[in-house]
């Protein structure tokens, strides 16, 4: 059977299915942003792991090294994130194809050590090979989050305001201004000096930051997500896997996505929709969670928070709302690295 008949979360599904856990200490397995452990009395350990190869997650000919050792730590330390947890420790394995000198590895582990240092996150150790296909690096993220702090996809309620960090798109937008230069320096077509003024999509997809300040935010603030994902397959992926760990569906209204600006200069310019990349072009790092309706105003109070929408019946389905008041249902993309 072909896997891409089956899609990312029927085929995990299928990989996963019937799993039970033989030890006590396993709280919460597969389903996640992270595994969740117990640790102690009051804590819980949490686990998360993400791979990215070459060729799928990341392209050399434009990626600087250093960029995408940090990239790749934000990326895997964002699951723990996302239960509200703190990220302690990482193990990174790397395979290195024969193109990689010493000193592209040096790069790569400066930006690892950088992401490090930032976030207080340990390196403590990882695995060495070579790689046949392209350079691919694998990240294990441990991390802690007080059991009564932790916060699942599941805890979403009939009703609850659907918040996001930050803004949307930019990412997606970015990495397509960098497939154009990249046509552009093999001469696939006309050359036009065109990265002056995309400085911030260009960030937003080589340099993302880890939205630990959030999850600090929101705790000086008493508040508290019902459920929270992170943003890496793109807002209609992430609602639906909220909605569907909760058992709910949720209304987005479009009006309301705090979609990237540049996105539209952007989008205008190479005719892609900013919509479509605030919904399917994935890798924002942000945070999707929500909150009980009467948290209202204090969640806008904390800054840098849109809210965008509600949970509803599961009935209703997720769906986005235009501004005409049409509903369109949300469709997961899931895993364009396997179509
Ligand atoms: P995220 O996007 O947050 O990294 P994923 O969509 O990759 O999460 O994974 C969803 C859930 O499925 C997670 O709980 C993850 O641990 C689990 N999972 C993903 N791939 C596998 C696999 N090959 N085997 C077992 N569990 C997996
Ligand atoms: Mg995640």
């Amino acid at each position: 059977m072909d896997i891409s008949s089956l899609g990312e979360f029927r085929f995990i599904d299928r990989l996963t299915d019937g799993l039970s856990s033989k030890r006590a200490s396993t709280v919460f397995g597969v389903g996640d942003d992270a595994a969740v452990i117990e640790r102690d009395a009051e804590n819980y350990t949490l686990l998360s792991s993400d791979m990215f190869l070459e060729g799928i997650a990341f392209d050399l000919t434009y990626t600087p090294l250093n960029h995408l050792g940090f990239k790749c730590v934000v990326a895997a330390a964002s699951d723990i994130i996302a239960m509200n947890g703190r990220p302690e420790q990482l193990t990174v394995s790397i395979g290195i194809s024969r193109k990689i000198t010493v000193e592209m590895a040096d790069s790569i582990y400066e930006g690892i050590r950088a992401a490090c240092d930032k976030y207080s996150i340990d390196l403590v150790g990882g695995d060495t090979c070579s790689s046949m296909t392209g350079l691919s690096i694998a990240i294990s993220v441990v991390g802690s989050v007080a059991k009564d702090k932790i916060v699942y996809r599941s805890g979403a309620a009939n009703s609850d305001l659907i918040c996001v960090t930050g803004d949307l798109g930019a990412a997606f937008m970015g990495l397509k201004l960098l497939e154009r230069e990249k046509r552009v320096l093999n001469g696939n077509i006309e050359a036009k000096p065109k990265l002056e003024g995309y400085e911030y999509l260009l960030e937003r997809q080589l340099h993302p930051l880890l939205r630990l300040d959030v999850i600090e935010a929101l705790e000086q603030n008493g508040i508290k997500p019902t459920s929270m994902i992170d943003l890496s397959d793109g807002l209609a992926s992430d609602t639906m896997q909220l909605c569907r760990r909760s058992g709910k569906g949720a209304k987005i209204f479009l009006d309301r996505l705090p979609i990237a600006s540049k996105c539209f200069e952007f989008g205008d310019e190479i005719k892609t929709d900013p919509v479509m990349a605030a919904l399917n072009g994935g890798e924002d790092y942000e945070l999707l969670f929500t909150v009980p309706v009467d948290r209202y105003e204090d969640v806008l109070r904390v800054g840098g928070i849109d809210v965008i929408g509600h949970m509803t019946s599961a009935d209703n389905g997720a769906s986005l709302v235009t501004p005409d008041g049409s509903e369109i249902e949300l469709k997961a993309q899931g895993w364009t690295s396997l179509e």
